[in-house]
């Protein structure tokens, strides 16, 4: 199948909707935000350089990401499909994510972007918890999306957690950031003829059957 990757601004729902492609399709989601969230737990300069960018709201070096998606890119798991979200992040990351994907042999696939309004956002980014054992994500804001026993996984059973950037003081510099450097590489799949938009203003039920109908 083909590649896929997410564009979208914060708590728009990617990672919710590339969980429900994995579930669907079997193939590997890649998070960058996923990813860096596991190094800034750890104890060293990099670990704490990564856990205070994050928690500003504001991105970490180019150079660290580049570094780490091509290694993952790399793993056999990703030969028959993947779901990237959350890379590229800006123009720069696009221009080395298409070297990237020429050295690996791989197609870019459907890039998709996930329109929403910032008010929605606002009040999914207060509500969001993530199981700190499987990753699962929910939200307490909405009625459709919340677990069944207060901070418990229904998955796994892990515990549920607050990310340390989902306050709207983080949101404020997240969603800015979106539009200064992020927007402008929607220009760059426009160009390259594999950009498709989905409402995100909908259910999560909604938003996966239209990318689902991408898919297909
Ligand atoms: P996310 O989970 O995608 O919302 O990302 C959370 C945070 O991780 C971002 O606000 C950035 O601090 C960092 N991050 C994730 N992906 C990237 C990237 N491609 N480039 C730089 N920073 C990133």
């Amino acid at each position: 199948m083909k590649n896929i990757m997410f564009i979208a601004p914060p708590a728009a729902g990617k990672g919710t909707q590339a969980e429900l492609v994995v579930e669907k399709y079997h193939i590997p989601h890649i998070s960058t935000g996923d990813i860096l969230r596991e190094i800034s737990k750890e104890d060293s300069e990099i670990g704490e350089y990564v856990r205070e960018t994050m928690a500003s709201g504001k991105l970490v070096k180019d150079e660290i990401t580049y570094q780490l998606i091509e290694e993952r890119l790399n793993k056999d798991d990703c030969k028959n499909g993947f779901i990237i979200d959350g890379f590229p992040r800006n123009l720069d990351q696009a221009i080395e994510y298409d070297k990237i994907l020429e050295k690996l042999g791989y197609e870019i696939g459907n890039v998709i972007l996930i329109d929403i309004d910032k008010n929605t956002l606002e009040k999914r980014i207060t509500g969001r918890r993530l199981c700190e054992n499987c990753n699962a994500i929910y939200n307490i804001n909405d009625k459709n999306n919340t677990p069944k026993v207060e901070s418990v996984c229904d998955i796994c059973g892990g515990k549920l957690y607050q990310r340390s950037d989902d306050n709207l003081e983080a949101f404020a510099t997240r969603y800015t950031t979106y539009l200064e450097k992020t927007e402008p590489i929607i220009e760059h799949y426009k160009e390259k003829g594999v950009l498709k938009t989905v409402d995100g203003n909908d259910t999560v039920e909604n938003i996966f059957n239209k990318i689902d109908e991408i898919i297909k």
